[in-house]
């Protein structure tokens, strides 16, 4: 199974790899940088070598991304929005650099100026971020978000209008949040509901457009659109919900990553990942 956890990079990039390994996972996240801060420094030519050292003694191994918290790329405050420009491309470059497949990013909060408009800017900044990185590779990845607060992205419709104005389509996808979705209404309790929520997924956005998961169960409940993961099977998604997922064979080769609390040691997320193993038939 193509299963993992979001890891820690701290005391270096490439412990990443050694850290999934004790965990048992063959899938993982990480950030590429500190996610709390606008910018940090540059990775060394040594850093980047090891990293790809210690991934070529892991595969095979998927690894992604996913972009820092501060970024909004519909931030009303201008100051804001230039810095989030050039902090994304900065998380851009550092992917290129540690050559990463997908990078994950949410996709902006309008801050009460209005919906329209948030989906608009968001399309408008991530088309000239890319327009200007045109010799980068690495896939963005919008999220489904809970849509707490103003956070944009929390129905299939607003994901697929941003898709719908890229100009470089082949440089975008989805990752698909289970708990984000669940808290913004998206009910997968049950195999026929899962059904339901892919269908009109497949019928909005296309399900060719995921390419992560992020397994979280929801500590609260459908549509309440609190963004609070939970441990799988112990929240108000349950076991159900997750074995339609897990089994679902069109996502076989879909990494999957847990973003759930990691408890003592990351004591859970092994927890986690073995009861998500066991769902699968
Ligand atoms: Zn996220
Ligand atoms: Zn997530």
């Amino acid at each position: 199974m193509n299963l993992g956890a979001h890891i820690s990079i701290s005391g270096g990039v490439y412990k990443c790899f050694a850290r999934a390994k004790e965990l048992g996972a063959n899938s993982i996240q990480i950030f590429v940088k500190n996610n709390n801060r606008w910018f940090s420094k540059p990775f060394t030519y040594q850093e980047l070598e090891k990293f790809q050292i210690e991934r070529e003694k892991h595969q095979p191994f998927s690894v992604n991304a996913h972009n820092a918290y501060l970024i909004n790329l519909c931030s009303p405050k201008t100051d804001i929005e230039k810095k989030s420009i050039s902090a994304m491309k900065d998380e851009i470059n550092r992917c290129e650099q540690l050559k990463l497949h997908y990078l994950v990013i949410h996709p902006g909060s309008h801050l009460g100026i209005g919906e329209r408009w948030g989906i608009n800017k968001i399309a408008q900044n991530l088309n000239r971020i890319i327009e200007e990185m045109a010799e980068t590779k690495v896939k963005i990845l919008l999220e489904t978000t809970a849509g707490q607060g103003t956070n944009l992205g929390y129905r299939f419709e607003q994901l697929r209008d941003i898709l719908d104005i890229m100009k470089y389509k082949e440089r975008f996808g989805i990752c698909y949040d289970t708990c984000h979705t669940f808290a913004a209404g998206y009910d997968i309790t049950t195999t026929g509901k899962y059904q339901q929520v892919m269908n009109q997924f497949d019928k909005i956005i296309g399900l060719d457009h995921i390419h992560l998961f992020h397994l979280n169960d929801s500590k609260y409940e459908l549509g309440s659109r609190k963004d609070r993961h939970f441990h799988i099977g112990a929240g108000y998604i349950g076991l159900e919900g997750f074995r339609a997922l897990i089994n679902d064979k069109r996502f076989y080769n879909i990494p999957m990553v847990l973003e759930t609390p990691k408890g003592e040691n990351g004591k859970m997320d092994k927890i986690n990942l073995k009861t998500l193993r066991d769902l699968r038939k």
